[in-house]
């Protein structure tokens, strides 16, 4: 549908533009301009300003310009009929609409999105209401999962049968062709759709303006041909890389706090949520990418990446590490016990603990060191020659000079060794 060209007005005259671009970055007054460090290309001194009067923003690094709808377009990656429509709910503007939509693209974008919600809808239906759905709730239960979490992440289920969602759209005459291009059903050679998601515990995937965009599913009774987590595959609204699990509904907390908590999995974060820690979120669904330290990065300066306590949990650590220096975003690295993953340590040692574990997160060079340390491999010089080279290699990863000298004299500190001999390594 299309929005009235008075209500695009109206919503034009009552965005201001620099209460929404502060959302995103820290903007400081500079004369009749305010000025920012740009949110669409990585720099050091500030080139993007905004005019409060013109209700303009330009840079002068990489030449991204707009107004404040183009602004969320190109950050949030929203169609203009999405961004109206976030502003209009931000500055409290009762929209009117119009039948038909500003483009193909659009409509087909709109369709992708209204069958998306349908589909959450569809499944959050089985989990609460069905008989097969039953087992489903009570194996959510038993991991401490309550209702209230349960309907603030519209939990779902996905039925056994091979044709649940399939007979849903059938039923409905929904077009099947848009949920095959979500990939919620996948069409077989006589030309007939199954189901992707069967007997699973579904957990909807939003979008940072809370549009569902993918689902992630976990199989409910154990099966040795399938695996335990299965995603949607990616579609135009769905980037795996570009979305983190749960964002949505924690960015304000995280915004409010400055500073995140990053788990893997889906049960990690909502056992997290349900025990009150609310400035998580997951990089469920993927291993962790640089585009999502990237976004998670302007809601929050501060990372602290949890990591379970075994060897794949020490691999995705040091994974991670050379990832996240790649940027110049701030982490702790916070590894749990031997055996440990979030969910299980919260529910055994509790929410306190949990936080104390939190804050003794280590930067990285403590984190290599105390592990080699662990494993015995700081007692002869040889070894601990190893460990140094393999803290330069990361180190390696930093752009700027200035931060990689540090980072280097911070290395340098912890093996007793002089700078130079480190730096010239
Ligand atoms: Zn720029």
């Amino acid at each position: 549908m299309r929005i009235s060209e008075d209500s695009i007005k109206e919503v034009l005259d009552a965005a201001d533009i620099v209460t929404v671009i502060s959302d995103y970055v820290n903007l400081r007054q500079s004369g009749r301009n305010f000025v920012a460090l740009c949110p669409f290309h990585k720099e050091k001194t500030p080139s993007f300003t905004v005019s409060r009067e013109k209700g303009l923003f330009h840079c002068f690094g990489c030449g991204a310009g707009g107004n404040v709808v183009s602004f969320l377009m190109k950050l949030e990656k929203l169609t203009f009929v999405d961004a109206i429509e976030t502003l209009a709910k931000k500055f409290g503007i009762k929209l009117k609409y119009e039948g038909g939509f500003n483009s193909d693209e659009d409509k087909e974008l709109e369709n992708l999105y209204e069958y998306s919600l349908l589909a959450m809808q569809f499944f959050h239906k089985n989990l609460l209401e069905t008989n097969e759905g039953r087992s489903a709730l009570k194996y959510l239960k038993d991991r401490g999962i309550d209702e209230a979490t349960i309907k603030a992440f519209k939990l779902g289920y996905a039925l056994g049968a091979w044709d649940g969602l399939y007979n849903f759209i059938k039923t409905n005459k929904y077009e099947p062709e848009i949920f095959e291009k979500l990939g919620l059903i996948i069409k077989k050679e006589d030309g007939d759709y199954y189901d992707r998601f069967r007997g699973r515990i579904i957990f909807p995937i939003f979008s940072t303006i809370g549009r569902v965009i993918a689902f992630g599913g976990r199989i409910l009774i154990d099966e040795k041909d399938q695996p335990k987590y299965l995603n949607s595959p990616e579609s135009r609204i769905y980037i795996k890389g570009k979305t983190l699990f749960g964002l949505f509904q924690t960015k304000d907390e995280i915004r409010r706090t400055q500073s995140a908590i990053l788990v893997e999995g889906y049960m990690d974060f909502l056992s997290l949520y349900q025990k009150g820690i609310r400035n998580v979120v997951a990089s469920a669904g993927t291993s962790l990418t640089i585009d999502q330290i990237y976004i998670l990065s302007k809601v929050a300066p501060n990372i602290n990446l949890i990591f379970d306590g075994d060897e794949a949990g020490q691999k995705a650590a040091v994974r991670s590490i050379e990832l996240m220096l790649q940027t110049d975003v701030n982490f702790k690295i916070v590894s749990l016990p031997e055996n440990e993953d979030p969910d299980s340590f919260i529910r055994k040692s509790g929410r306190e603990k949990f936080l104390e574990l939190v804050e003794d997160g280590k930067n990285y060079i403590d984190y290599v060191f105390e592990l080699a340390s662990k494993r015995n491999a700081l007692n002869d010089t040889n070894s601990k020659l190893k460990v140094i080279d393999s803290l330069l290699e990361y180190t390696s990863k930093v752009r700027d000079p200035l931060r990689r000298e540090i980072l280097a004299r911070e290395i340098a500190k912890k093996f007793n060794v002089t700078v130079n001999s480190v730096i010239k390594n």
